[in-house]
């Protein structure tokens, strides 16, 4: 999509751009890169919660006059210094994202914008517990929403094991957390759903869509979970590119 529409709703949404540099990279596991960013004018703006996402452009490679907007999750944010890490799995096959996040050093420049997404709050009745359905690109929200919520309830977490090395990369260990790694298929995980009882526990879905949508369905009409006790949020789609595009031309 160009910039027109596109650009018309993002300021009618008031979705400013921010500048943000690389400060530092490192490998966070095998798959998965971490860059330090900084974006003192953004973290001026706005007081993020670990875990929202920004909505970042990168420049598409194979489009030299465009760029393409991808959900990044903010994780270990310093206000003061104006500072967060962004973890990109290096996935295959590779987008412009993670094409562009495998090269990155520090000095490399992007832009994001940031909707001032909800950040979590507690359900009103005290939940039993919280079950997180995530694969490798949703680590960084689980491990976030871990760190504000394990002290208090049960935490289940079940991964989508899509491939040996993403093991590798860290999770939250605690008492109250329990970590189970389940074949990525919309079968497996629709029964694993079915078989659970769900009452008083809160799922957050962040997967891979087409595995996602049918354990949503059933949470919401079998399960009776109210809408607004899910979080559910498909971060990425097999087989295909995620998210808008911009020409730069445009920008
Ligand atoms: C709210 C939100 C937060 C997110 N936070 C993170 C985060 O912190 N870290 C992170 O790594 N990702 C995160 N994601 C997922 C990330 O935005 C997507 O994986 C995105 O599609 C990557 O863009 P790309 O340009 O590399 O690939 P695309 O151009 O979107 O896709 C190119 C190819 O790569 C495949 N692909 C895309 N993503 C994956 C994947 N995760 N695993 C395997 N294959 C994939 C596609 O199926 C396609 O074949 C988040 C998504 C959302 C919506």
């Amino acid at each position: 999509m160009g910039r027109g529409i596109n650009g018309a709703i993002l300021k009618l949404l008031r979705a400013e751009d921010f500048p943000c540099t690389v400060t530092k990279t490192w490998m966070h596991s095998p798959t998965m890169k971490a860059l330090r960013i900084s974006s003192p004018e953004f973290l001026r703006t706005y007081t993020p919660a670990e875990g929202e996402y920004l909505r970042c452009w990168f420049p598409d490679p194979d489009h030299p006059a465009k760029e393409v907007m991808r959900g990044y999750t903010m994780i270990d944010i310093d206000p003061k210094a104006g500072e967060f890490t962004l973890l990109f799995l290096l996935h295959q096959p590779a987008g412009p994202a993670s094409r562009w996040a495998e090269t990155a050093v520090a000095g490399d420049r992007f832009e994001a914008s940031y909707y001032g997404s909800s950040p979590f709050s507690l359900p009103p009745n005290k939940p039993e517990g919280f079950i997180f359905v995530a694969d490798a690109a949703g680590i960084p929200y689980v491990n976030a929403l871990a760190d504000q919520l394990a002290d208090s309830f049960p935490l289940k977490v079940w991964l989508l094991d899509w491939q040996p090395s993403h093991h590798q990369i860290p999770l939250r260990h605690h008492q109250n957390i329990t970590i189970e790694w389940i074949q990525p298929s919309a079968e497996t995980l629709l029964e694993k759903a079915q078989s659970t009882d769900w009452k008083g526990w809160y799922p957050h879905l962040v997967c891979e869509a087409k595995v996602l949508l049918p354990t949503r369905r059933y949470l919401l009409k079998e399960a009776k979970i109210p809408k607004d006790f899910m979080y559910v949020h498909a971060y990425w789609v097999q087989g295909k590119e995620m998210g808008k595009s911009r020409e730069l031309s445009d920008s």
